[in-house]
């Protein structure tokens, strides 16, 4: 599912004082639009506080959020969670992420969250490139929608590394045949 219009391209970005343990931002949570008949709702101004989890499969929202935006309901899915199977609600959202980046109808699911009331998953993060770095000692998180290019930190650090030399991750093959492939 293509979560921005084709042809769109947003970005955001969020820079952390020091280094940090979880990727938390701000999110701000509205009934879904469409980008095609109607303009952008402005941001809402209640928001919520989001986990950005590379180990999150689906984005969640908690039970409060969905009842607070009196969100309709569009479904139900079966989760797993530490109580076994159960059933677990279905909402159409638009996510306003940093920098304004607003992705217009986002499929949710309700789920308990520890810590925040968002949890944006894989859904979200695998549509685009998404950067952590830690210069300097500082957390900063990029995220672009949609993906542009490929990041690869092997290619960067190697680069001009001639073919036929002893590869520099110090495997003892040329790096054509190692860390170039
Ligand atoms: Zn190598």
């Amino acid at each position: 599912m293509e979560l921005l219009p084709s042809g769109k391209v947003a970005a955001c970005t969020a820079k952390h004082e020091g280094r940090v343990a979880v990727l938390r931002t701000n999110v701000n949570i509205a009934p879904p639009f469409d980008y095609e008949t109607e303009t952008p709702p402005e941001v809402p101004g209640d928001y919520c506080v989001a986990i950005w989890d590379t180990g999150a499969t689906n984005t969640v929202i908690a039970a409060t959020v969905a009842e607070r935006l009196s969100l309709p309901q569009i479904g139900l899915i079966k989760c797993q969670t530490v109580n076994g199977e159960r059933d677990s609600a279905v909402y159409l959202v638009s996510l306003f992420l940093p920098n304004r980046l607003c992705l217009p109808a986002v499929r949710v699911c309700e789920g308990d969250i520890f810590g925040a009331d968002v949890l944006i998953g894989m859904d979200v993060i695998g549509s685009g490139d998404f950067a952590v770095t830690h210069y300097e000692g500082n957390t900063v998180m990029s995220f672009r929608i949609p993906s542009k290019k490929c990041i690869d930190f092997v290619v960067e650090e190697y680069a001009g590394t001639p073919r036929n030399d002893p590869c520099p991750c110090g495997s003892g093959k040329k790096y054509k045949q190692c860390c170039l492939q």
